[in-house]
């Protein structure tokens, strides 16, 4: 999704009580050499049919355990911090500030967890430390902190991090809308499908919710991966309904495809997705029954 207010935030630790909002908060899972830590920004409650034009109401009844009480769809927006080693990569930079005064129309309401900032901080992470953040697509809500204006330092937080982007997604960003990464001229890396961009970490294009959209594959260096998807799919739904395009996919029939070939992918044995909008059940597989199955306490997979 791509929302673009920016003020300063309210206090999202009280919306979130009264909203009954399911925003993931920072949870860390190890799996063989992968230590990943979910970095929580921000929150969105989507009106489902106005996300996914291609729903009606009834669709939607058998998805009350996705929704809030009040019928909405919960998405966490934030980054993936990657460790594996003494090395260390985010994935994507969630939503900077954001008031939540700036509805777009098929959003119900925005609140925060705590500012990726902050997050970082608790996970022990100096963002300018940082040498390389991968990036999903180009859209605000994955650019939050990237951008030359989400901190006083035209360079951003991540003051020397190079960002790793697919082929054909910067020259997607309408003139005038650009950059959208600091220093994005001298910065920006362009990488094609399967570069491995670090020790384990390879780009997979999955073009279709922005052009040059990629996926991240991690080697868990035992046999399995995780994958990184942004926003070929915005919630579990989609595992059941690939066909279900979301409001802001570019190229709707790219996208379709794209989300098919990623549940193949994720229904494989071994094989498990982080899908950063997925709610309180981001990280997850994909069951014999065509279902995700997010990885909790009770199907601990390390
Ligand atoms: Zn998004």
């Amino acid at each position: 999704m791509a929302t673009h207010a920016r003020h300063a935030a309210t206090n999202g630790a009280e919306d979130r009580e009264n909203s009954g909002i399911r925003f993931p908060v920072i949870w860390t899972r190890t799996l063989g050499e992968l230590t990943l830590s979910y970095v929580p920004d921000a929150g969105v409650d989507m009106i489902p049919t106005r996300v996914y034009p291609a729903s009606v109401e009834e669709d939607w009844h058998p998805h009350r355990p996705q929704m809030t009480e009040a019928g909405h769809l919960p998405m966490g927006c934030g980054a993936l911090l990657v460790e594996r080693g003494g090395t260390r990569l985010l994935i994507d930079t969630g939503h900077g500030r954001i008031s939540g005064e700036d509805l777009e129309h098929f959003q119900h309401a925005f609140g925060h967890v705590q500012d990726l900032p902050e997050s970082l901080v608790a996970l022990g992470v100096d963002p300018a430390e940082l040498d390389m953040v991968a990036i999903t697509h180009l859209h605000g809500d994955h650019t939050g902190w990237a951008r030359p204006d989400a901190v006083e330092d035209p360079r951003s937080l991540f003051t020397k991090a190079r960002w790793m982007v697919g082929k054909g997604e910067l020259e997607s960003v309408a003139p005038g809308d650009g950059p959208i990464l600091a220093g994005q001229d001298e910065r920006a890396v362009v990488v094609t499908d399967g570069t491995e961009i670090a020790d384990g970490v390879r780009a997979w294009s999955l073009p279709g919710h922005t052009p040059g959209h990629t996926a991240w594959i991690l080697d868990t260096g035992d046999g399995r991966e995780v994958v990184a998807f942004g926003d070929a799919m915005h919630s579990p739904v989609q595992v059941q309904h690939p066909d279900w395009e979301v409001v802001l996919d570019t190229d709707r029939n790219e996208a379709e495809q794209s989300r098919r070939r990623l549940v193949e992918r994720l229904a494989r044995d071994g094989v498990y997705g982080f899908g950063v909008h997925f709610a309180d059940q981001q990280l997850g597989t994909v069951d014999s029954s065509g279902l995700w199955r997010p990885w909790n306490d009770e199907t601990d997979a390390s």
